[in-house]
């Protein structure tokens, strides 16, 4: 049986960070959206996520930051230290400065709060629909029209907008060629209380320990009342995973940290009901989009998770896909040509500097000694200025 077609309707598969934000972003300018998700409820996976800048100053224009209220942390910086010894190396000043300096806060928030928070926005706008339990199969499509064979029906539309994640079932329908490698590495993440933390960690930051092959990032959530610690190791051995939420015998990670200084490694020791996932790679795609279909978000480019920026460029998605649409009178072929074309370089950038940022974090030996003594040398300003095209992107990006 297939649905009829709301006139100019553009379908999104997904309803995660990007599909989301690719709802908000079109339904408030007066597009009808149908959100598609094939869980029956919105996820809670993942715990905790950071949201610079670039991300908050479109979160904001929406609402949703307001929404957000006091469960976002507005954070104060980035502490960088070296966890085999303890030694504080260097601040990236956040909290006012930040403010000052990109327009827009940098915010530490629990991932099930900002999912509510977009989903109550979305869901109050005219125009948005979104379908649960309803899982994208395929597409196929005329010059025209969409349509998409799901677990439900067939749904029709005038576009489709594949926000489907790293997993992406729809990628494959535009480059077949698409393949996710296995970077050797494993995150695992867990929430703890602040109490668990020594005092001088507790606050309204990032800590970010770097060590041999590992490193560890705990910051605060829901307001400061919980702690979200997640830990990234080279485990080639421990064999790949697919999703989010593997449960994780804590030993091997356990091991990881023997030998790192008692007050960071008491983190990981303090910590329950230890999650795990693996970390992915996806080469450059030969194409993001097809006729009136794109892909966004993870679909498109998943980065890996140091710079933090996954979740920050699905919504930068969102709002430049409104805006050439609307650039396009509404064409979605030529729109979404466009899309790619704008977006291609600052994803690739970002996903560059994220792997990079990785092999910096866990280098060991001399190697070490020598990151740290760069560190130890870097004025906060000096910092903060390096990571200026990160947070200043304003969405006309050409
Ligand atoms: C360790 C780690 C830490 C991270 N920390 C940060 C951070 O601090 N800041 C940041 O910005 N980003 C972070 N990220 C990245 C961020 O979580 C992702 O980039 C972001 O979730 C991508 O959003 P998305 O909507 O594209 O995909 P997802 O959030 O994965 O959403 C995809 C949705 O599509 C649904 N779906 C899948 N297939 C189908 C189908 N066939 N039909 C219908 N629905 C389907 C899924 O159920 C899901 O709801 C981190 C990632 C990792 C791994």
């Amino acid at each position: 049986m297939a649905s009829t077609v709301t006139e100019g309707r553009i379908l999104i598969a997904g309803a995660g960070i990007g599909g989301l934000s690719a709802g908000i972003a079109l339904a408030r300018d007066g597009t009808p959206v149908q959100v598609l998700e094939r869980e029956k409820a919105h996820s809670t996976d993942g715990a905790g996520i950071q949201l610079g800048p670039n991300a908050t100053r479109i979160l904001g224009d929406w609402g949703v930051l307001e929404r957000l209220g006091s469960k976002a942390v507005i954070s104060e910086g980035i502490a960088i230290g070296d966890g085999l010894t303890g030694e504080h190396l260097a601040t990236v000043p956040f909290g006012e400065v930040a403010r000052q300096r990109y327009g827009a806060p940098f915010i530490l928030v629990h991932r099930h709060d900002l999912h509510q928070a977009l989903v109550e926005t979305a869901r109050d706008l005219p125009g948005v629909e979104i379908t649960m339990d309803c899982e994208v199969m395929a597409y196929r499509q005329s010059s025209d029209e969409i349509v998409l064979t799901t677990t439900k029906e067939e749904i029709r539309g005038h576009a489709l907008i594949a926000a489907d994640g790293l997993w992406s079932r729809l990628r494959p329908q535009i480059d077949p060629g698409a393949a996710l490698l296995f970077t050797g590495q494993t995150a695992w993440r867990t929430l703890v209380s602040p109490g668990d933390l020594p005092e001088h960690l507790r606050g309204p930051r990032t800590g970010l320990w770097l060590g041999r092959g590992a490193h560890l990032v705990h910051y605060p959530v829901k307001g400061g009342m919980k702690i979200n610690v997640v830990a990234v190791t080279e485990e080639r051995r421990g064999g790949k995973t697919e999703g989010w939420n593997q449960e994780a015998d804590p030993q091997s990670l356990l091991s990881c940290f023997e030998a790192w200084d008692d007050s960071i490694a008491d983190i990981v020791r303090s910590g329950a009901g230890w999650r795990k996932w693996s970390l992915y790679y996806q080469p450059p795609l030969r194409a993001w989009t097809q006729g009136l279909v794109t892909v966004a978000g993870d679909a498109a480019h998943p980065v890996l998770p140091f710079l933090a920026q996954g979740g920050a460029l699905a919504i930068e998605d969102a709002a430049v896909l409104v805006r050439v649409l609307r650039e396009f009178d509404g064409d979605p072929t030529h729109a979404f040509r466009q899309f790619e074309r704008v977006r291609i370089g600052r994803a690739s950038r970002t996903g560059f500097e994220s792997r990079r940022m990785g092999r910096i974090y866990h280098m060991g030996g001399v190697l070490r000694l020598a990151r740290n003594f760069v560190l130890r040398r870097q004025s906060p300003e000096a910092l903060l200025k390096k990571l200026d095209w990160l947070y200043l992107f304003g969405g006309d990006e050409r």
